[in-house]
C-alpha cells in the first residue's frame, strides 16, 4: 500500500491524502486550499491524484478545507462514489453550492483587474459541477462496516467535530494480508453540549491524524462564558457593535447554542444578536433535522427549549438589504457573519464599516490561518486591506480561544490512549497543523507507535 499526502501536509487547508493498493486508488478528503488568493488558485487547479483513475473518495466531514474541491475533482474527470455519513451529505451539498458561488464571484473580481486582451479567468468550478458531483454521494451511517470491494472495508465513527463528522476506519487487504488504517478526519472535543465526544477506536497499522491544536489547552467553558459576558457588557456600555467572524458550518451553531445557554440562564446582556448569513440559517436547519445524532445534553435541552438555536433577541438575516441596514444601525449589537477567517462573505462588509471605530469589538472565535485577513486583524496590523480599501484597525480585537471544535492536547492524549490500549499504532502520520502543533502531536503519539511519527511534506509518498 502506498500513501501520498497532497494537502494539509505542514498546513491546515486542502486536506487530500491518497491511498493506493494493487487494486484500488482511494482519496481521503478533497479539500480546498485557502489563504493567499493567487497561490491557492494555483494549488486548487492542479490535481496530483489523477482524478479519472480514482476508484472513490472517502469524505470525513463537510468543512470546505475537506470537501470544497470535490466539484473541481468532478470537473477533472472523477466519476466514482463519494462515501460519507448522511448528515455530511446534506451539509456538503449546501456548502458546495455556496462555494461555487464564491468561486464565481472570485473570478469576476479577478477579471476586473485582468488585462482585457487576455482570456477571461474562469471560476475554479461552477454550480453545475456541484449539482453533478453531489449525485456521487453514497451515505453510510455511523458504526456500520461497508465493503467498497472485497479487499477494502470502511466504517465511520463519530468524530464529534461538526454535525456528521467522522473518523474513518479502513481495513485493506493486499496479497492476503489485512491492514487496519485509521484517519482521524478533524477530531472534536470532549464534553461539549452539542456534539458527542470523539469515539475512541482501537489501534491500527497506519494512523493519519490531524493536529490543528495539538500544542494548546483550551480554557474551560465557564471561563469562556465569563470572558464573553464581559465583552458583551463592555459593548453594551459603549454602544458599540461586536463583529464576530464565524464559519457558517459548526462554529456558528456552537456559538449560537452557547449564547442560548447564557440566555436560558438569564446571563445574556439585553442587546440584539444578528446571524447575518443565509448559509448559516440553512445549515442550522440541517442541524435541527439531524438532531438525533447530536449529544444527549442537546436532547435534554430540547425537552424544555423547543429550539436551542434560537432565543428572543436573536434574528437570522437572509436578505442583502437587511444586512446592509446593519451598517447604519445605532447602539450596541452583535453580528455573527461568515467567513470565519474574514476571507469572503458578509463579514468583510461589516469589517469595512466597523473596523476603524474604537467603540466596536472584533471578536475572533476560531482559528485564523496565516495570510488571511482574520490573522492580520488578530496580529493587530495597524492598517489592513479590506475590499480594496486601506482600513485602520482601531476597534478592539479580542480572541475567545476555547470555542474551537478541534481537540486540544488533552483530548489528543485521551484519544491516543484509546489507540494504545488495544494493540497500539504501527506507523503514524501527523497532518493538518502548523509545524509546532504537528510536532506536539507527534510527541504525544510517540509512546503508542512502533516507529517515530512522521510529519509528511506535500507530495511525499510512503510504502507501508
Ligand atoms: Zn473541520
Amino acid at each position: 500500500m502506498k500513501i501520498t499526502f497532497f494537502g494539509a501536509a505542514g498546513e491546515v487547508t486542502g486536506s487530500q491524502h491518497l491511498i493506493e493498493t494493487e487494486n484500488l486508488r482511494i482519496l481521503l478528503d478533497c479539500g480546498l486550499f485557502q489563504g493567499h488568493r493567487v497561490e491557492s488558485r494555483r494549488k486548487n487547479e492542479q490535481f496530483h491524484c489523477l482524478p479519472k483513475t480514482l476508484d472513490g473518495v472517502i469524505l470525513s466531514h463537510a468543512h470546505t478545507d475537506h470537501c470544497g474541491n470535490l466539484p473541481g475533482l468532478y470537473k477533472a474527470g472523477f466519476r466514482g462514489p463519494i462515501f460519507c455519513t448522511p448528515a455530511t451529505a446534506d451539509v456538503a451539498e449546501v456548502m458546495l453550492h455556496d462555494s461555487a458561488h464564491i468561486q464565481e464571484e472570485d473570478a469576476r473580481y479577478l477579471n476586473r483587474k485582468h488585462p482585457p486582451e487576455l482570456p477571461r479567468i474562469q471560476p475554479l468550478y461552477d454550480d453545475e459541477h456541484v449539482t453533478r458531483v453531489i449525485k456521487q454521494f453514497e451515505t453510510i451511517p455511523y458504526g456500520e462496516w461497508h465493503d467498497l470491494s472485497k479487499d477494502f472495508r470502511l466504517r465511520f465513527q463519530d468524530a464529534g467535530h461538526i454535525l456528521g463528522s467522522a473518523i474513518c476506519e479502513m481495513e485493506i487487504c493486499e496479497r492476503g494480508d489485512w491492514k487496519r488504517v485509521v484517519f482521524s478526519g478533524d477530531l472534536g472535543r470532549r464534553g461539549t453540549p452539542l456534539l458527542h465526544d470523539p469515539q475512541r477506536v482501537d489501534g491500527c497499522d497506519v494512523l493519519i491524524t490531524e493536529s490543528t491544536y495539538g500544542n494548546r489547552i483550551h480554557p474551560a467553558a465557564d471561563d469562556i462564558k465569563a470572558q464573553l459576558k464581559t465583552i458583551l457588557h463592555r459593548a453594551e456600555a459603549r454602544g458599540g457593535r461586536v463583529i464576530i467572524p464565524a464559519f457558517s458550518l459548526g462554529r456558528t451553531q456552537n456559538f449560537v447554542y452557547f449564547l442560548n445557554e447564557l440566555y436560558n440562564a438569564g446571563e445574556l446582556p439585553a442587546i440584539p444578536v444578528f446571524v447575518d448569513s443565509p448559509l448559516s440559517s440553512e445549515i442550522t436547519s440541517i442541524y435541527r433535522r439531524h438532531s438525533a445524532v447530536l449529544d444527549v445534553e442537546f436532547q435534554r435541552c430540547m425537552q424544555t427549549d423547543r429550539d436551542p438555536f434560537s432565543f428572543p433577541a436573536l434574528r437570522y438575516i437572509r436578505s442583502q438589504s437587511e444586512s446592509m441596514e446593519l451598517n447604519y444601525r445605532k447602539g450596541a449589537f452583535v453580528i455573527i457573519a461568515a467567513s470565519g477567517m474574514c476571507e469572503a462573505g458578509r463579514v468583510i462588509h461589516h469589517l469595512l464599516h466597523g473596523l476603524s471605530d474604537p467603540k466596536n469589538i472584533v471578536l475572533l472565535i476560531g482559528y485564523q490561518a496565516q495570510n488571511t485577513l482574520g490573522r492580520r486583524i488578530q496580529d493587530r496590523i495597524p492598517i489592513v486591506r479590506v475590499l480594496d480599501h486601506d482600513v485602520k484597525v482601531q476597534a478592539e480585537v479580542e480572541t475567545l480561544q476555547g470555542l474551537s471544535a478541534h481537540a486540544d492536547a488533552e483530548d489528543f492524549k485521551w484519544w491516543f490512549e484509546g489507540l494504545g490500549a488495544v494493540r497500539g499504532v504501527g506507523r503514524a502520520f501527523v497532518v493538518h497543523g502548523e509545524q509546532e502543533s504537528s510536532q506536539a502531536v507527534a510527541h504525544l503519539l510517540d509512546h503508542v507507535c512502533d516507529e517515530a511519527p512522521t510529519i509528511p511534506k506535500f507530495g511525499e509518498s510512503f510504502e507501508i
